[in-house]
């Protein structure tokens, strides 16, 4: 594999620039997780480089840098970005994988192809999206006008940084709004890097600025700055309770997509090989570090034996090792608090038995053994906290209304997977499943056509086109009067 570089020292990009270093900012360590080496220096920034990155937005917007130019222009930088990703691939997915660990060879699908469908999927949208008009009576003819909200803030988390970047930075482009973007402190470089091919495809300076640094010092002056006009947020529940908080107490509209601990069913009439691969895939893609991982695999009795050993045994011949090795398929956890934590998470208890792995594996860098519990109650720990990593948690289930209801048996509702070739079963699940995607017989396949977000503790809002252009935009009822109106009244004719 080519080695690209990255900077030494990671600061924000505010318009069109990369800022020198202060030596007044807080400077955070960027390690490799594959080595645990310090790579880069992240100088965080304070409510001063905050400000600054909100006035360039503003300015932007105000002066209608964006979405003051013809549709079609917009839509060909959108295009234009897509393929500066596609050119650029090799080199954002050997930052990605340096940064957060994700396999080489699985980063290419994860994170570019992702990013690239992003913004290909907005300037589809633009060029074809129609508002509604209508003639409700003999009066008015009305129509929809909609414009850009104006200033977003969007804070990302670290565990798909380019992907989940691009999916808030694409519409909030594509309804011609202004933005600033705080990714995660642990995983700044693929993002830093994407932030000048914005520049390189056209998006004038000042739309798109970036800034830096941990939650409550860069992330919450970004949220409470007065011209910051709307908030997206993805990430845990504890900064999604301050978030909408903050938000809220500024009445700016919030959208939240907070965690998961989806439960992946496998019932007696499963294609047994399709639901290995696909429980496997579920838990074990990228170190586990995803939202709507199937944590909880509930399996029913009479295949438990069969399918826990099998599971067991391809589970521990995962190749877990160096991310930019292309036959890797599975790398360390992202950062060291993480990795302590997901060990923390492992601690044998009475409700929970550990069957196999469960060990940091001896090696520089943060990598866990792939590792299988099995839990005596739907209230264990384990089945009830999001981990976040290689940890698979199984349970055995009797019949289809008790695996529904440990299925349930969460604060979270972000995504539900039925392994399952019985539509009894499937179509009991889409009913009565509280969860917000529900995948029969396949992994996550995420679509920008549908909603993606969670009931409950998993969030506020959905990720989709529609509830997107809702977000994104304002919508303006503009009604004009078809005859000379007759009033319902006249006022002040003389007394
Ligand atoms: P986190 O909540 O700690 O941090 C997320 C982002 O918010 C980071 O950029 C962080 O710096 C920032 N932040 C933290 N506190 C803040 C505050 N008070 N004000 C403003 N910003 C603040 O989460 P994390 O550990 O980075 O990410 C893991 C979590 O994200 C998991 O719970 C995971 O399930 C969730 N997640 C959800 C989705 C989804 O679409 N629903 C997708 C990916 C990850």
């Amino acid at each position: 594999m080519t080695r690209f570089s990255h900077p030494d020292a990671v600061t924000s990009y505010i318009d069109g620039v990369f800022l020198s270093p202060s030596r007044d900012a807080h400077p955070i360590p960027v390690v490799n997780p594959g080595t645990g080496a310090y790579i880069a220096t992240l100088y965080e920034a304070g409510p001063a480089e905050v400000d600054r990155a909100v006035q360039a937005a503003a300015r932007s917007f105000e002066a209608g840098a964006w979405h003051g130019l013809p549709l079609e222009q917009r839509v060909n930088t959108l295009r234009r970005i897509a393929a500066l990703t596609a050119e650029h691939a090799d080199e954002l997915c050997w930052l990605e994988s340096i940064d957060l660990g994700i396999p080489i060879a699985q980063a290419r699908g994860a994170v570019t192809a992702r990013v690239i469908r992003n913004f290909n999927f907005y300037a589809d949208h633009l060029g074809q999206a129609v508002e509604r008009a209508a003639r409700l009576d003999d009066l008015y003819q009305r129509y929809v006008h909609r414009d850009p909200v104006g200033v977003c803030a969007l804070i990302t988390p670290w565990n798909a940084p380019l992907m989940l970047a691009t999916s808030k930075i694409a519409p909030a482009l594509a309804f011609g709004n202004s933005c600033v973007i705080k990714t995660s402190e642990y995983t700044p470089l693929a993002l830093a890097r994407f932030m000048t091919l914005l520049t390189e495809a056209g998006v004038p300076t000042g739309v798109v600025n970036l800034v830096n640094g941990r939650g409550p010092v860069t992330g919450s002056a970004l949220v409470a700055h007065p011209r910051v006009d709307i908030v997206s947020f993805t990430g845990g529940g504890q900064a999604g309770r301050a978030i909408a908080a903050a938000a809220g107490a500024d009445l700016k509209r919030c959208d939240l997509e907070l965690g998961g601990k989806s439960a992946s069913i496998v019932s007696d009439s499963a294609d047994l090989e399709l639901a290995l691969d696909g429980t496997l895939l579920g838990i074990f893609a990228n170190a586990g570090q995803m939202c709507f991982a199937g944590s909880r695999i509930l399996v029913q009795r009479n295949i438990a034996d069969v399918f826990i050993e099998r599971f067991i045994e391809r589970a521990r011949k995962i190749r877990v090792g160096d991310p930019l090795d292309p036959r890797t398929e599975m790398g360390p956890v992202a950062y060291e608090a993480h990795f302590q934590r997901v060990l923390d998470s492992v601690t044998p208890a009475s409700d929970m038995t550990v069957l196999s792995g469960g060990h940091a594996i001896e090696r520089p860098g943060y990598f866990i053994e792939p590792t299988v519990l099995l839990a005596h109650s739907a209230d264990a720990r384990a089945c009830q906290e999001e981990i976040f990593g290689p940890v698979a948690t199984l349970m055995v289930y009797d019949t289809f209304d008790e695996a529904l209801a440990i299925a349930n048996r969460t604060r979270y509702g972000l995504a539900a997977y039925l392994w399952s070739n019985r539509l009894d079963e499937s179509m009991a699940a889409a009913q009565r499943l509280r969860a917000g995607t529900l995948m029969v017989n396949s992994p996550m396949v995420l679509d920008l056509r549908m909603p993606f977000g969670g009931y409950k503790e998993s969030g506020i809002g959905r990720e989709g086109i529609d509830s997107l252009r809702n977000f994104y935009s304002e919508e303006k009822a503009v009604a004009f009067a078809t005859c000379m109106m007759p009033m319902p009244m006249r006022l002040g004719l003389g007394k």
